[in-house]
């Protein structure tokens, strides 16, 4: 029995979560005295062996130019072939966009048990109990595992990579049975030179209180200043004022930065059940009164035209 990870990647990159979910179920097999091993579609740039000093010790990989670009029917079922190979009874994917695709697919076609979303490791010491957040963050939920065959997706920016040195994955090539894709991707059009709102460690976001699109200035200077990914509220990106790819929220991205700045936002509860994963919120605005205070480890009651240019300088200063 092991633990097999599902490592994602985008461009021949891996992605961060995609290490997080790696460190994350080397340290489960670690806990349940078993070996993690890793499930590779696709190519990547870095030399694949090398990817063992996350925890992996194995790496089965399917090396068909055509997974480059995941379609999540033709995944599952070399997913589900690699885990009857290997004999995995857990399969952990991160809770990002491919893996909220496939993990479900996988549970279904497994007969697998699956918590998506999960926040820290699992109970094993009675059962297999996984702890999740429930209710747009407010609240936690502790599930059972009964199933055979175990799936877990674990929520982006939770758990830290892990790195130990001069660690090597044995790279097993493996000769899936490749399925007909049911879907076709006809054009991929990338957001180029930001950072990805999804993986950020910092995000500078704007609300209604900006007042129009000529504003945004003031907050593209604070995130350039702080190496900060932007983001903004649904009314914003419905006024087309920014990309709809920004909008955070219920209806949104949901996103977990370790430090999330609010300025001219409200905080409804729409809002704040895409953000409220953040390690730290600061919120800048000129409302006393305003919802988001509540939620907030910090803030500043202030005009953000005045407050952002001068906490802009304040960064480059601090950093200067
Ligand atoms: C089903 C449903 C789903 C929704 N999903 C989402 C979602 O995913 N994401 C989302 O964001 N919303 C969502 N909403 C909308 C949500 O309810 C709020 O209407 C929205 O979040 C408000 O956006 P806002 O805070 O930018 O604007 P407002 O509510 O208008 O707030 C503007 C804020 O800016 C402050 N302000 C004004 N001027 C300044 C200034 N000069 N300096 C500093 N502060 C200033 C004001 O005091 C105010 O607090 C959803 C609503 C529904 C019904």
């Amino acid at each position: 029995m092991s633990v097999l990870i599902f490592i994602d990647h985008s461009d021949g990159a891996i992605k961060k979560a995609s290490l997080e979910a790696i460190s994350y179920g080397a340290k489960i097999a670690e806990q349940l005295g078993t070996t993690a091993e890793g499930a590779l579609l696709g190519n990547i740039h870095e030399d694949i062996a090398s990817l063992g000093k996350y925890g992996v010790k194995k790496i089965y990989h399917v090396s068909d130019a055509a997974l480059d670009h995941p379609d999540p029917q033709v995944f599952t079922d070399i997913i589900a072939q690699i885990a009857e190979k290997s004999g995995a009874k857990l399969i952990v994917f991160s809770n990002n966009l491919h893996g909220k695709a496939i993990a479900p697919r996988v549970s279904a076609k497994l007969k697998a048990g699956l918590v998506a979303g999960a926040v820290a490791l699992p109970d094993t010491s009675n059962g297999f109990i996984v702890k999740k957040n429930v209710f747009s963050g407010k609240a936690f939920a502790f599930i059972a595992i009964n199933t055979d065959i175990k799936i877990i997706s674990l929520n982006p920016n939770v758990f830290p990579v892990s790195v130990s040195a001069d660690a090597s994955a044995e790279v097993v090539p493996f000769a899936a049975t490749i399925g007909e894709p049911r879907i076709k991707v006809s054009a991929v059009n990338k957001v180029t030179g930001e950072i990805p709102l999804g993986e950020a460690e910092i995000v500078v976001s704007g609300g209604r209180g900006l007042k129009g699109p000529e504003n945004w200035k003031i907050l593209e200077d604070l995130a350039a200043a702080l190496g900060a990914a932007t983001a903004c509220s649904r009314p914003v990106a419905d006024a087309d004022w920014r990309p709809h790819h920004e909008h955070v929220g219920q209806t949104g991205l949901a996103i977990a930065p370790n430090l999330y700045i609010a300025i001219g936002i409200s905080g409804a509860i729409q809002h704040l059940a895409g953000v409220n994963r953040s390690k730290v919120i600061a919120v800048i605005n000129k409302d006393p009164e305003a919802p988001f205070f509540k939620a907030a480890d910090y803030g500043i009651v202030g005009d953000a035209f005045e407050v952002v240019p001068k906490l802009t300088e304040a960064v480059k200063a601090l950093k200067g």
